[in-house]
């Protein structure tokens, strides 16, 4: 089987398209979408089946649940046992949107599609696209991010063709995505609201609109015995193929450690890549240079991430040498998806001797 792949105008999408994708859910197969934060791919949240078939397909491993889509903030009530009054504040504020809560699960939701969990995790997206097609599909749509497991996630419709064309149904084009990264996950479980997994929604964001919120442990202790709380932050994901370090430190001595390293590697006969950013490319002088953006755009590093880590790999590059971006507001987001695709390898150039 190979998916159809189909052009979706956003500000219209065309409704006989919709349609039909919204049957392909209903009979229990596989339909990828654009999110504002990466690509999803997605089956029917309801059916046991349809979520086994989205863990196949990703070759994801089963422990690790799924956030289930809805379109209107009314159907949340069918899929939760409960819904705390802080968690409808965070909806009100942030709904549609990139933010992902957790919930206590109500029976209708299979264990199948919450990895085994009795909670489950619910997101509003503000996609038109994937908002015509949740309510096509029948209103709840189980979708991980559209990539290979362990791959960088989709932020174009092309890298859901290139790892799962031969394996889902369909796949609806809308272009590039508008966040880039994962959706903020926030856990209403526990007394005090957890960040599972931080996102475009800062954690300074959530405190203001929350007052106490806290950090998952697991997510700022890189010793293995602390495991985060969303199963699936502990796998080493995001990966690009060849080895990546992050280099951080001011500026110049970044520069002249990564220049020391791609030469070393020259010399040996391989090439590097270097992930830099507008004001640093033309200064790497060997190796095979790749701009994410401007420092003074945070929101296009994040957008340009997981796409310059699939360029590298088409690159065919030894190592991979990159710049750390502690930006003001998704420095958190951004660095936390680098530093796992680089399982946690991370070069302190103050601390380090300087080559
Ligand atoms: P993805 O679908 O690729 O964006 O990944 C979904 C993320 O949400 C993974 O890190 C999951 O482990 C996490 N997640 C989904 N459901 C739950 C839940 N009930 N409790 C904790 N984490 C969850
Ligand atoms: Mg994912």
């Amino acid at each position: 089987m190979r998916a159809e792949v189909v052009v979706v105008d956003k500000k219209n999408p065309d409704r006989s398209v919709m349609e039909k994708a919204g049957r392909i859910l209903k009979n229990g197969g596989l339909v990828a979408f654009p999110t504002e934060t990466v690509y999803g791919l997605g089956g029917n949240a309801l059916d046991p089946k349809a979520s086994m078939k989205i863990y196949a397909a990703k070759g994801r491993p089963s422990d690790n649940p799924l956030i289930i889509h809805i379109a209107e903030f009314g159907k949340l009530g069918a899929i939760v046992s409960d819904i705390p009054e802080k968690a409808k504040i965070l909806a009100k504020k942030y709904w549609p949107g990139p933010l992902t809560m957790i919930l206590p699960k109500a029976d209708i939701v299979p264990r199948e599609t919450t990895g085994g969990l009795d909670s489950v995790a619910v997101r509003f997206p503000s996609d038109p696209i994937a908002q015509s097609l949740i309510r096509a599909a029948g209103g709840y749509v189980a979708a991980p991010s559209a990539n290979t497991s362990g791959r960088p996630s989709p932020t174009l419709a092309e890298h859901v063709e290139e790892d799962l064309g031969d394996a889902i149904d369909m796949i609806l084009d809308g272009g590039p995505v508008g966040i880039g990264l994962e959706s903020t996950i926030v856990d209403f479980t526990e007394e005090i609201p957890v960040v599972l997994r931080p996102g475009y929604i800062s954690l300074e964001m959530l405190k203001e609109t929350l007052g106490e919120v806290r950090m998952d442990k697991g997510l700022l202790i890189t010793d293995s015995s602390v495991h985060p709380k969303a199963p699936g932050m502990k796998y080493r994901h995001y990966a690009p193929k060849a080895d990546l370090s992050v280099v951080e430190g001011s500026a110049e001595k970044v520069i002249r450690y990564i220049n020391a390293a791609a030469a070393e590697a020259k010399e040996r006969g391989e090439t590097v890549g270097i992930l830099a950013t507008d004001e640093t490319a033309s200064r790497y002088k060997k190796g095979i240079v790749r701009s994410i953006g401007s420092r003074a755009d945070e929101e296009e590093i994040a957008r340009h991430l997981y796409e310059v880590l699939r360029n590298f790999d088409s690159d065919e590059v030894s190592a991979i040498y990159s710049e750390a971006f502690y930006t003001p507001k998704m420095g958190q987001a951004i660095m936390n998806r680098l530093l796992k695709a680089a399982g946690h390898k991370i070069i302190h150039i103050s601390e380090e001797e300087e080559k």
